[in-house]
């Protein structure tokens, strides 16, 4: 079924159905994203639920502007929902996303200096302490405005880069973190590092040193390691992360449950902390799949000991379903999005000032720093 607007020849919404003949869903939606097709569309199905999942998730895949998913028999008011005030479309973001930077502009944005920090707080789920940041790089171009990681980390991966680069972070975020604590904020710092920074037997020693050079416990620090391909020979991250545990740095398996962050690393690899992946967090309350995935990763967590983390807490759903879960920490939009160092300080006041209303009238002004 296709909804066309009266002033223009434009197709805006396409409803399909999973089940037709000669064609099903899948292939229907497959040749709508060939076509370059923009306008939105909703899929109906009467087949069980992870099936419409799954051809939602594809759609979204193939860029296409998914409205949503409905389990037949569909009513009106539902399809009035769904059909309501439309959020700016995926295909228009994507599709005015730049593409990766050149190795030359980032070797040059390296030269250069233009690294920029941000830093996206860590909350207590029992009680609203801020705990601490994950630093966040960004490059700044000569054009003003921000890139941002997706377009630069890989390349930096692929091209032998990404060692340069991860310590130029650490050493800003360890100075910030002096900063901070200078100024009584008692926040732990995180800092992402690449599978490919964990091939240089030195890189331990490196982080002790700027540590101490900064005056700043080894124990506040925490390293949040993502996989984002596999590596080649595991027994130097295993050599490496080893030693930073013996240090007493905190380790975090990022993004845990997508690509390479898997069960065996979690077997094998001394790891204190556990990111349940954003994915596995926006709307668990509200999707079996994504709940069941989410409290096994929890469970594990706590069977091995380890703190656990739920990334992209997005809405006041997925806080309370979070502090429901029983799961340590929160980071997310809904707490706050990424900010430039400076804004740090006043954010924990504004969100001390919103903890009454998350936790009600009795909520004591609980601190804004880490224990
Ligand atoms: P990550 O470490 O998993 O960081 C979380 C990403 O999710 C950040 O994107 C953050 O801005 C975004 N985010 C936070 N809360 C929400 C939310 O509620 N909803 C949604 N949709 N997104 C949220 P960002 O800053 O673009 O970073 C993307 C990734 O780039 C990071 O994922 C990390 O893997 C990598 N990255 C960032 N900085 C560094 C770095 O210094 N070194 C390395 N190796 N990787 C980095
Ligand atoms: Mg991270
Ligand atoms: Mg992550």
């Amino acid at each position: 079924m296709l909804f066309r607007s009266r002033d223009r020849a434009t197709i805006d919404v396409v409803l399909c159905d999973l089940q037709m003949p000669e064609m099903d869903g899948v292939e229907f939606v497959r040749h709508l994203a060939n076509i370059g097709y923009a306008g939105g569309l909703i899929l109906v199905s009467g087949e069980d639920a992870r099936i419409l999942d799954t051809s939602g998730r594809l759609a979204r895949e193939h860029g296409l502007d998914l409205l949503g998913a409905l389990r037949k028999p569909v009513t009106p008011e539902a399809l009035e929902r769904m059909l309501g005030p439309r959020a700016p479309s995926r295909k228009e973001t994507s599709a005015a996303r730049p593409a990766a930077l050149s190795v030359a502009e980032l070797e040059r944005a390296l030269v250069e200096d233009r690294l920029v920090c941000h830093y996206q707080p860590k909350v207590a789920l029992a009680s609203g302490k801020v705990v601490g940041v994950e630093t966040l790089v960004r490059l700044r171009p000569d054009s003003g405005g921000l890139i941002y990681p997706d377009r630069f980390i890989g390349v930096a991966e692929e091209h032998g880069l990404i060692n340069r680069l991860t310590r130029a972070v650490f050493a800003s975020a360890i100075r910030q973190a002096r900063i901070w604590r200078d100024a009584g904020i008692d926040l732990h710092v995180a800092v992402n590092v690449s599978m490919d920074d964990l091939d240089d037997l030195a890189f331990p020693d490196f982080i002790a040193m700027e540590a101490r050079r900064a005056g700043v416990p080894l124990t506040s620090l925490m390293l949040e390691v993502t996989e984002s391909r596999l590596n080649k020979n595991p027994l130097l991250p295993l050599d490496i992360l080893a030693r930073l545990r013996l240090k007493h740095v905190g380790l975090s398996i990022d993004d845990f449950g997508t690509g390479y962050s898997t069960l065996t690393q979690l077997r094998d690899l001394p790891f204190n902390e556990l990111k349940v992946d954003r994915s596995f967090v926006h709307c668990a309350c509200c999707d079996k799949s994504l709940c069941a995935i989410f409290e096994a990763s929890l469970g594990m967590a706590r069977q091995l000991g380890m703190r656990a983390v739920s990334e992209g807490v997005e809405d006041i759903d997925d806080w309370r379903f979070l502090r429901a879960s029983g799961c340590e920490l929160a980071q997310g939009y809904f707490v706050a999005r990424p900010m430039p160092a400076e804004e740090v300080a006043n954010w924990i006041d504004q969100w001390q000032a919103r903890l009454p209303e998350l936790y009600g009238a009795a909520a004591s002004r609980v601190a804004g720093q880490a224990s």
